[in-house]
This record gives structure tokens, C-alpha cells and sequence, in this order.
């Protein structure tokens, strides 16, 4: 993976969100995205806890904040070392008792079954609250490609049919052609090109990781349009070249048998200029004519002589 000063480009993005300020409305629609991104309700000593999880831990720093000053409630950090895989550690950030309240107080309800969380009704955000709300979905479920690599990818994933739907509304409200994509495990968003991705970096106040994401864009798409120019410059100048030499293959055959000055005026100057003038294109070559003559008047000379040079190879060359 390609890391930015050591960090990845999607850890760095993270990092950088968990920083932004925001006021207090925000701060909620913030703190539900992430909740219902990794929230879920926990029977716990005959009580039921509300734990956020999360492996990076300025998020679960952010979502500390954000439950204290949100809530006003005092949460714990639980630690817990994956076993398989990446080993990772997992912070779940957890208020104790009282999880289906504090959900209630959000708009928010846990399914009965599998605990995962969903919006209980839903509700009309102002546009400052949409931005918190998709940063909180991506620091929640979010990763992003680095800009360097092969392919521009940008998802974001959620447990829950009604959040997917929210979010898909939201993103594509900022038309950032986001699709919605089914998976074993719930949903998936995701966008795919590169300029959409930058506007939702911004829409969410990532400004650092947007930046970058251009310095690198910029300078892939430079280096493949400087790319475009060499090979159709070098590919111009093999056909360049190669009529050239035939032509000065003709010219010299005709100098050879008859002379050049047997030949009508305007196919001598020609003929005369290419000896003169081996490497260059056509229209520079016209532009060293007496009377200058269009590309494809040029080229009819050309053929002429051509077909002089054939004849005379034939032997059939009877004067002009
Ligand atoms: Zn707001």
C-alpha cells in the first residue's frame, strides 16, 4: 500500500475529520452517522450498553468527545486485541446503561434481533448537519483509495437498507454519482471518479487530504498526457521520416537515369528542395517552395515523381 508520510492516504483523511470543528447541531448528526456506522446495543450485567467500535483511534477519540459533549454522558474505552487477520486493536467507546435511551435521544433505534442500529424516523438535516452526517458515515465506514494508485474508489459501508439509502440521497444530492452496491454483510457506497471524490473530501472538511489528492491527480494526468505527446510525436516522426526516405529513394533514381533538370519545373523544385531539405515534413518543405503548394498538391508531386521513377525502373520512360 502507498503511504503518505507514513500513514495510509485513508488513515490520513481520518485523522484529519477527526480535527474538524463543527458546532453543536453538526456535532449530533455527526455523532449518529457514526453511530449508526458502528454503533450497536450490548447486553451487559443485566443492563444495555451502547458501544461504538472503531480500529482507529482518533476516531475513537472523536466519538468520546462527541458522546460527552453530545449526551453529556460520561462513556468508557474498551480495548480489545483482534485475534485473526490484521491484528489490529479495536476500541469500542461505550456508555454503560441506558443504550436504548441514549439511541432514543438521537432519533435512533436498535433492531431486536441483531441489535444494529437504524434511524427511527427520518428527519430533514440543514446542509451544515449533511456535511457532519457523511463525515461521521465516513469515519465510520469509509476508506478511500490512495490517489496514486491504479484506480480512484471511495466507499463507504453500512449495515442497515434505510442508512444506505439515506446516504446514497445525500451523496448524490452534492451529485457525486455515488452508487449503492449489496453486499453479503449490508451495503455499500461508493463513487468512482476522481473529481467526485475530491468535491465529497471537501463537502466533509477533509481540505489536507483533498489537496493531496489533487497534487497526486494532477500529476498522474500530466504524466500521462506528456506520455500521449511523445508517442504521437514519435509515431509522426516514424512516418515523417520514412516517406522521406522514400521519396529521396525516387528522387535520387530519377537524378541518376535522367537528371533532375529533365524534369517539368514544378516537380523539379520539389525534387531539388527534399535533397536539400531530407528531414522535414511536408508542410515545412512547402513553405521553402518559390510558389508554395498545399499539403496534398505537395503530395500529388510526390506521386509523380513516383510513378516517373516507376516507369523508368520498367523501362518504359518516355519523356515528359
Ligand atoms: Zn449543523
Amino acid at each position: 500500500m502507498r503511504r503518505w508520510q507514513g500513514v495510509s492516504f485513508a488513515a490520513r483523511t481520518k485523522k484529519e475529520l477527526t480535527l474538524v470543528q463543527e458546532q453543536s447541531c453538526c456535532r449530533q448528526a455527526e455523532l449518529e452517522a457514526l453511530i449508526l456506522g458502528s454503533g450497536h446495543l450490548r447486553p451487559l450485567d443485566g443492563r444495555t450498553a451502547l458501544d461504538i467500535e472503531t480500529e482507529n483511534v482518533a476516531t475513537a477519540r472523536r466519538i468520546y468527545t462527541l458522546l460527552k459533549d453530545v449526551l453529556a454522558v460520561q462513556p468508557e474505552v474498551v480495548v480489545r486485541r483482534k485475534m485473526r487477520l490484521k491484528k489490529n486493536n479495536v476500541y469500542a467507546v461505550r456508555i454503560p446503561v441506558h443504550g436504548e435511551e441514549m439511541l432514543a435521544r438521537l432519533g435512533l433505534v436498535a433492531d431486536a434481533d441483531d441489535h444494529h442500529v437504524r434511524i427511527a424516523q427520518p428527519r430533514k438535516h440543514k446542509p451544515c448537519c449533511k456535511r457532519a452526517f457523511l463525515r461521521g458515515a465516513f469515519l465510520a465506514g469509509g476508506s478511500v483509495n490512495d490517489p496514486g494508485s491504479s484506480s480512484y474508489h471511495l466507499e463507504i459501508g453500512v449495515a442497515d437498507p434505510t442508512t444506505a439509502e439515506t446516504l446514497l440521497e445525500l451523496l448524490n444530492g452534492y451529485q457525486l454519482h455515488a452508487r449503492l452496491l449489496r453486499r453479503k454483510k449490508g451495503f455499500v457506497l461508493y463513487v468512482k471518479e476522481g473529481e467526485k471524490i475530491v468535491e465529497f473530501l471537501s463537502i466533509i472538511g477533509a481540505h489536507q487530504a483533498l489537496l493531496r489528492f489533487e497534487d497526486v491527480r494532477i500529476l498522474k494526468g500530466m504524466r500521462n498526457q506528456v506520455n500521449r505527446l511523445v508517442n504521437c510525436e514519435t509515431a509522426n516522426l516514424n512516418k515523417t521520416i520514412s516517406a522521406a526516405i522514400r521519396q529521396l529513394e525516387v528522387i535520387r533514381l530519377i537524378d541518376e537515369r535522367i537528371g533532375l533538370q529533365s524534369l517539368p519545373d514544378h516537380l523539379r523544385e520539389v525534387a531539388e528542395m527534399r535533397l536539400r531539405y531530407p528531414d522535414v515534413n511536408l508542410q515545412e518543405l512547402s513553405a521553402r517552395l518559390t510558389h508554395k503548394v498545399s499539403k496534398s498538391g505537395l503530395n500529388h508531386r510526390f506521386r509523380r515523381l513516383q510513378e516517373i521513377a516507376d516507369k523508368l525502373r520498367r523501362g518504359e520512360y518516355k519523356g515528359q
